[in-house]
């Protein structure tokens, strides 16, 4: 049965820093990454955000769009289950699912003008850069918050690794986190990292390689040491 054919657009495209899918947190709130949603006309219009500013937080329903061609199937591996084991789409949280919506609570800090759009700066989000919004709603904590909810295999928030920096990323950071350009680089980066945003089946040996992961108009050049996630360099990502 086809429900909303033609009739679901975007009502905003969220800008993160998350410039590829890899190393963005599994799920909002973990970083505390700064952002902006950015209402696309119609809804555009003040008027549409009147009062949310009496709300900390949002729910943001939103497409995964880079995602959407490969489809999705009835089971998946979850990377929390080491990637081995399969569930029912319906029983995980997997961005390959029928409809392709994704929905994040994310923390609500101001409605403002941005090169001239109305947009709305949040933060903890878990969406890729560029993240067509399909709604947006104000969170209710009395009827949102289940606090003896039960979490499945997600009960608790993922384990963190540490994050240690070469002389050389110390000092890029300190240069590269001035100004207004890039929010919170310093925590942003050692958030990501401390996820360990590594595919599951790395985790379980040895593992010399070298990743990156994208933050702004930056790319993090890590590694593992000691069994924390290394930052070595920090250069600008071509284009
Ligand atoms: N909190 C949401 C939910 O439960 O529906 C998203 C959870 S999903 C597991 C989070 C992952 O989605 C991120 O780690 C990132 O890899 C991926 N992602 C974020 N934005 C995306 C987009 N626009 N298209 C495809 N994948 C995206």
């Amino acid at each position: 049965m086809t429900i909303f054919e033609n009739t679901i657009r975007a009502v905003a495209i969220c800008h993160t820093p998350y410039r590829q899918k890899f190393g963005i947190p599994r799920q909002p709130g973990l970083v505390d990454a700064h952002g902006f949603v950015e209402l696309l006309p119609p809804f555009n219009d003040p008027d549409t955000v009147r009062g949310l500013l009496q709300y900390s937080h949002l729910w943001l329903l939103f497409c995964f769009h880079e995602n959407l061609a490969q489809g999705w199937k009835n089971t998946v591996r979850p990377p929390r289950l080491g990637g081995n084991e399969k569930m029912g789409v319906f029983a995980t949280r997997s961005t390959f699912r029928p409809n392709g919506i994704g929905q994040s609570v994310v923390r609500l800090h101001d409605i403002v003008r941005r090169k001239g759009k109305l947009c709305l700066e949040i933060s903890g989000m878990d969406l890729l850069d560029g993240t067509p919004v399909i709604d947006i709603k104000p969170y209710i904590p009395f009827s949102d918050s289940v606090p003896d909810a039960l979490g499945g295999m997600a009960q608790e928030a993922p384990v963190q690794i540490g994050v240690s920096y070469s002389d050389e990323a110390l000092s890029q950071i300190a240069a590269l986190a001035k100004g207004d350009e890039r929010p919170n680089l310093a925590s942003l980066i050692e958030g990501v990292l401390a996820q360990d945003p590594r595919p599951a089946y790395k985790k379980a040996k040895d593992d010399p390689k070298l990743y990156q992961v994208a933050l702004y108009d930056l790319d993090i050049f890590w590694c593992i040491k000691d069994d924390k996630a290394h930052v070595l360099e920090l250069k600008p990502t071509k284009v």
